[in-house]
């Protein structure tokens, strides 16, 4: 099946990125992560103190892009860790990732990562932040937001 980006509809490719399979366009370089393989994706805990308390998703507005999988308009949302806006389809096929968003958040990560001396480096924060935004739980909560 072929997935068309929802920002240019050129036909997106299949590549790696941090480790998860993505499909990116040729032509924005924009990322589309799509709905995990359930079973196989680890729910894995995140910790980012506040996190548990919920509300890290701040507003979700529609958006005229159409889902590569569905066609149905993909929703924005902000996640206010890092501040990182992203785009979901609302039947849950999975998310559309800028490639500029991709590039700022692992940066911001850098910098953090310096200032602190985390023991992750940015790259594996981002790729950890990325499997648990494919988390069920995550989605669950996405889902809710929407409704
Ligand atoms: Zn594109
Ligand atoms: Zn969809």
């Amino acid at each position: 099946m072929s997935l068309k980006c929802p920002k240019c509809g050129v036909e997106l490719v299949g590549a790696t990125r941090h480790r998860l399979p993505v499909h990116s366009c040729p032509s924005c370089k924009g990322l589309w992560l799509e709905h995990p393989e359930l079973e196989e994706l680890e729910d894995e805990a995140f910790d980012f103190g506040e996190h548990a308390k919920g509300t890290l998703v701040v507003s979700a507005t529609p958006t005229p892009h159409p889902c590569p999988e569905c066609g149905t308009p993909l929703q924005q949302f902000r996640y206010r860790f890092y501040e990182l806006t992203m785009e979901l389809c609302p039947q849950q096929h999975g998310y559309w990732l800028e490639r500029d968003e991709d590039d700022r958040v692992l940066e911001l990560m850098r910098k953090e990562e310096g200032q602190l001396q985390r023991k992750l480096v940015a790259e594996d924060q981002w790729a950890r932040l990325l499997r648990h935004m494919h988390s069920r739980s995550f989605l669950s909560r996405l889902r809710d937001l929407f409704r």
